[in-house]
């Protein structure tokens, strides 16, 4: 070996440990210096022994063998090496290049065989290639490590996902396209009262306790349009009511992989409210006769039927009049929210002329009108119009438009009923003049006990559960209610109503 060989004398620009171990001290130098030359940090050891003992050390790239050694031979040394680090590159320097040697150095881990003599060119080059294999074998380890880290961070949030469903006390059941388990938790196992966890794959049909569940789950569920949609779904089992609220899941490209089913135990929240629709229910049947029997004895007193009356007593009894009107209407609302809510509305479904009704409805409410100075006017297609429905339900529904109508209005103003067919639908439109109503309110009308806020509101007697009851009533009907308002000139409330009675379900 040549220590001035010009490869040598290159730029300082290798990076890597290699320990060099070699019984002949002129070889190690030498290896050390042109090594170091070049950039490597190099350290040196004298035999097996002490080559072992610094490679335990650990940090190396690379070990520079020589196979004949004292003690410990290189053989010996490269098999310790594959034990204790089998990504260390080991170059093997030998005097004797036989075939079996180089089988035998590289079965135990050898990267490459170096054979004496060489110079310091075929050192380098021999170096340099080892430790691309360094730098390749650290690589892989890299991207090895990586990869085991994304396995077990994939692990972990499948167990955190698992532990998340597991704590869950709703029950969640995953199926397949095909209607088949997926994935489901304990607290579904619970509510559906199956006895073990079935295998998954099991057909979700046979651990339902209703038909159009699991239909539903199978088919995939989907609006009134036929769009897939989540649909929620009452169930009895064993005495619970749970709620099934069915939702279709899909994968990027929007095609359909199956279906998540939440069940929720709402047996208690049931019975909370059917309590309190029966308070509701009793107490406005318990409220309404006495106040009926206080509202004659007024009229009588006013009636003068007891007697002159100051007019001092006259205003006070007519005050408690009006008072009392407020308070029959509210259990009277109450009383209809309640038996709306309840379900059990006796109905009469017959053909019904709209005009008939509406000119009903206006004669009703005609004392009303003429007391605020409001006209009514009905505007009705000459060939007349008819729905079939219940007689009470469709005089509720224009009574409580046509009384806002008239109660929202302002001296000198109108409310309109107008009636028109449009095929499908019977539409029935109450047209007021009155104050309108603020755009933020309109999405809140239609719910029970909203009142709007407004000065000009503030002495108009209500409860705010007509338009509740309109809407309730519509919806039984399949039909939809809508309103439109500019505030200070006045609101149209549109009525849609299915002419036949095939199109709605009793
Ligand atoms: P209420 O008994 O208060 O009249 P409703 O449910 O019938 O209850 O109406 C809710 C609220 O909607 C009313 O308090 C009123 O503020 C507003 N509203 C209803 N109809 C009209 C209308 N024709 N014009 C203006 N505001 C209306």
């Amino acid at each position: 070996m040549v220590p001035s060989d010009p490869v040598v004398e290159s730029v300082m620009s290798e990076t890597g440990r290699i320990l060099v171990i070699d019984d002949e001290p002129g070889m190690r130098e030498g290896c050390r210096r042109a090594l170091s030359a070049v950039g490597y940090q190099v350290d040196v050891a004298a035999d097996g022994e002490e080559g072992w003992r610094r490679l335990q050390e650990g940090g190396w790239d690379l070990a520079l063998v020589d196979i004949r050694l004292p003690g410990l031979d290189g053989l010996q040394l490269l098999e310790h090496i594959q034990n204790l680090d089998p990504d260390l590159v080991c170059l093997v320097i030998t005097g004797y290049a036989t075939l079996e040697t180089a089988i035998q150095a590289t079965k135990r881990g050898a990267y490459d065989l170096l054979p004496k003599p060489f110079t310091s060119d075929e050192l380098l080059l021999a170096v340099r290639q080892a430790m691309e294999r360094r730098r390749l074998v650290l690589d892989m380890r890299r991207l090895r490590e990586e990869r085991e880290r994304d396995l077990m961070l994939l692990a972990e949030e499948r167990s955190r996902l698992r532990t998340v469903l597991d704590s869950l006390s709703d029950g969640v059941l995953v199926a397949n396209r095909e209607g088949r388990l997926a994935l489901f938790n304990p607290a579904a196992l619970h509510l559906l009262g199956l006895p073990e966890p079935p295998p998954i794959g099991t057909d979700v049909a046979g651990l339902l306790p209703d038909p159009r569940l699991a239909q539903l789950i199978a088919e995939g569920p989907q609006d009134a349009q036929g769009r897939p949609a989540s649909v929620a779904r009452e169930v009895s089992r064993n005495g619970l009511t749970l709620l099934a609220s069915v939702a279709p899941v899909f994968d990027q490209r929007q095609e359909r992989l199956g279906t998540v089913t939440l069940l929720r135990d709402i047996t208690a929240a049931k019975a909370l409210d059917e309590l309190k629709s029966q308070f509701v229910s009793m107490t406005s049947h318990e409220l309404r006769t006495p106040l009926a029997a206080v509202q004659t004895y007024i009229d009588t007193l006013l009636g003068g039927f007891a007697g002159e009356l100051t007019d001092q007593q006259r205003g006070i009894l007519e005050r408690c009049s009006q008072r009392l009107t407020a308070l029959v209407n509210l259990v009277d609302d109450l009383l209809d929210v309640s038996r709306l809510e309840s379900g059990r509305v006796e109905r009469q479904i017959v053909t019904l002329d709209v005009c008939e009704v509406m000119r009903e409805v206006v004669a009703l409410s005609q004392m009303e009108a003429d007391a605020r100075q409001v006209s009514l006017r009905i505007e009705a297609p000459p060939e007349g119009l008819t729905v079939e429905m219940d007689r009470d339900d469709l005089v509720r529904v224009l009574s409580n438009l046509v009384n806002n109508g008239i109660k929202y209005n302002r001296p000198g103003g109108m409310v309109t009923l107008r009636a028109r067919d449009e095929g499908y639908y019977a539409r029935l439109d109450v047209v007021d003049t009155g104050i309108g109503i603020p755009k933020e309110a309109l999405p809140r009308l239609f719910g029970e006990f909203y009142r709007v806020k407004r000065p000009e509101t503030a002495s108009i007697p209500g409860t705010g559960l007509g338009l509740s009851i309109v809407r309730r009533t519509v919806e039984f009907y399949k039909g939809r209610v809508e309103v439109k308002s500019r505030l200070g000139e006045g609101s149209t409330f549109t009525v849609l109503l299915p002419r036949g009675q095939a199109t709605f379900r009793l």
